[in-house]
């Protein structure tokens, strides 16, 4: 049997509702709805929980966030159990090549989420110089959360001044990630399990500048959230719809360059590779008093989308 590619992609933070093929008015999403059309959209999917550490570690593990033992919590995960098989791991022994790319601090390699991959890209290390002096540096930051706080506003606030002078985003950009990726995939050998996960739709927001401008936002009120986002200020109810508009932009942007890469990946054929879209919780915009994601347990946390589709003939995208 001839055994096809897959292709991953987790999106943090996304809400299905907030994509055209599950419904949403406001333009977001139409690759993603070009390639609904072509395979299946399920409308009542769940994560295991509300933030990453322990939803990840669930989807991509198969098993439940109680399972082996770890303390799974909220900014504090621990190292994956080796009782958790990653569907790295197992692709791996079916032959695929396997790869990683993310910017997402709860996915690291000091986590083990590098197991089974032939790469792990993980773009949060060019922050800081090297894996050791990253594990040094959380070393710290776990024994004095008020430091880990600060440290990480300084940074952030550091790039929020870049962004507005040069457009330059604060977490690496899908359309960086979907890069490096169709790099890898062009020399990889197949078949090859391809995992992304996109952070354009966590706080804080950095859109492209252009991308601001198409959904007529100035830069000046986005980084005004951007601000509030970092040094966790308060964000008022009048505030939100600007937070959405912005939430908004960044799907829009993970969309243009899903758009541009995906069907290259594919040579523009998406008979011999499977693509799955799915996030790992929801974010809440004051629905049930908060704004933002954190370990409890509502439906618009844990609502999320998930969309299947290649593995067929031909398909004809519209982009
Ligand atoms: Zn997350």
């Amino acid at each position: 049997m001839m055994l096809k590619n897959v292709i991953l992609i987790t999106i943090d933070c996304l809400r299905p509702d907030h994509l055209n093929c599950y419904g949403y008015k406001r333009i977001t999403s139409p690759f993603i709805s070009s390639l609904a059309r072509t395979g299946w959209i399920f409308t009542n999917f769940f994560a295991n929980s509300s933030y990453t550490c322990a939803s990840i570690a669930s989807m991509i593990t198969s098993t439940y966030p109680f399972d082996y033992g770890e303390y799974l919590e909220f900014s504090t995960p621990a190292r994956l159990s080796k009782k958790r098989l990653l569907l790295s791991e197992v692709l791996k022994k079916y032959g695929y090549s396997t790869a990683f790319f993310h910017d997402n601090p709860y996915l690291s390699p000091i986590f083990g989420y590098n197991r089974g991959f032939d790469v792990c890209i993980d773009f949060g290390r060019k922050v800081l110089s090297s894996i050791r002096s990253k594990r040094r540096f959380l070393n710290l930051m776990f024994k004095n959360k008020k430091i880990q706080d600060l440290l990480w506003k300084i940074k952030d606030f550091v790039l929020l001044i870049d962004w507005f002078i040069r457009g330059k985003p604060i977490r690496t950009d899908a359309e960086t990630i979907l890069r490096e990726a169709y790099k890898w995939s062009r020399k990889a050998s197949r078949p090859f399990f391809l995992w992304m996960h996109l952070m354009d739709t966590h706080i804080p927001y950095s859109p492209k500048h252009e991308v601001l401008k198409q959904f007529g936002i100035s830069k000046l009120r986005a980084a005004m959230i951007l601000y509030k986002q970092i040094f966790r200020k308060n964000i008022s109810k009048e505030e939100v719809r600007l937070v959405k508009l912005l939430y908004d932009s960044q799907i829009y942007q993970i969309d243009q360059a899903l758009a541009k890469y995906l069907p290259k990946m594919v040579n523009h054929d998406f008979e011999d590779t499977y693509i799955i879209i799915t996030a790992d919780h929801g974010e809440e915009f004051f629905e049930n008093g908060r704004i933002g994601h954190s370990g409890v347990l509502t439906d618009t946390l844990l609502r999320v989308p998930l969309i299947i589709c290649g593995g067929l003939k031909r398909i004809v995208l519209h982009s």
